[in-house]
């Protein structure tokens, strides 16, 4: 029997300001220790600097929001895998809903972030999950399937390395959430495929992502195969961020 510690994971998109992020940051370290459960903040690039400093050996991890797949060179607006360990950063988000709508991003080409990351010692953060219409079309599993199976084949054995994150886009941002059911449904599905592939399945996290709060962390994160969550817009107040990493316990 396995006990996989739970992480929970502050995805702060495109908000924050210096002012606005030594706040929120102060709010989270003020509460430690989270004796429950892992925690980082995946910051804007330009602020990874300040939260790098901020939280340095303070037990809360940090990391982006994305990465490049490759490793150098002229890709103006990207940034390497190498600059984020720079930073020190421990996770970086791929493959995130609005990144494969907004910039097109493939299964391939998360796949390869997720390699680049993992080159400079980087978890990515993979994150798969269906739209509305796919849902409701029955299409639920083969879509996440599709996703995570493009980099189970690029990533070989290091496939036990990543997290992933099972975000609906139905859910992300929406307020409404998938029930502990739906959520541990495809969760279960996710862990058979990367059973399948890795013997480190069982110790693999597996983050629930979308609309998660302070109300609906616990009966989430409770579920057999849910191992914390990808916390969006409620990772942007202290409180509820706190909430959130409390409900893991
Ligand atoms: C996300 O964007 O990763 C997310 C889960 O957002 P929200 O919690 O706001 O739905």
């Amino acid at each position: 029997m396995t006990t996989r510690r739970k992480l929970v994971v502050g995805n702060w998109k495109m908000h924050g300001s210096h002012a606005a992020n030594a706040e929120l940051l102060q709010g989270i370290l003020a509460a430690r220790p989270f004796a429950a459960a892992d925690v980082a903040v995946c910051a804007p690039f330009p602020y990874l600097s300040e939260v790098a400093v901020t939280l340095a050996n303070s037990g809360v991890a940090w990391g982006a929001q994305d990465v490049s797949a490759h490793a150098q060179g002229a890709y103006t607006g990207e940034v390497s895998a190498a600059m984020l360990q720079e930073f020190g950063c421990r996770f970086a988000i791929v493959g995130h809903s609005e990144r494969r709508a907004y910039h097109g991003e493939t299964d391939q080409q998360v796949a390869d972030k997720a390699q680049a990351a993992l080159s400079k010692g980087l978890t990515p953060i993979v994150c798969v999950g269906e739209t509305l219409a796919q849902r409701e079309a029955g299409e639920t599993e083969a879509v996440v399937k599709r996703q995570l199976s493009a980099v189970i084949h690029t990533l070989g054995q290091c496939i036990g390395e990543i997290v992933v994150a099972y975000e609906p886009v139905w859910a992300i941002g929406t307020g409404r959430t998938a029930s502990p059911e739906q959520a541990q449904a495809v969760h279960a599905v996710l862990r058979a495929q990367l059973a399948a592939a890795t013997a480190r399945a069982a110790d693999m996290k597996l983050l629930y992502g979308g609309s998660v709060k302070p109300d609906n962390a616990a009966i989430l994160f409770s579920q057999a195969d849910i191992d914390g969550g990808l916390i969006g817009g409620a990772a942007l107040k202290a409180a509820d961020f706190v909430a959130i990493a409390r409900a893991a316990g």
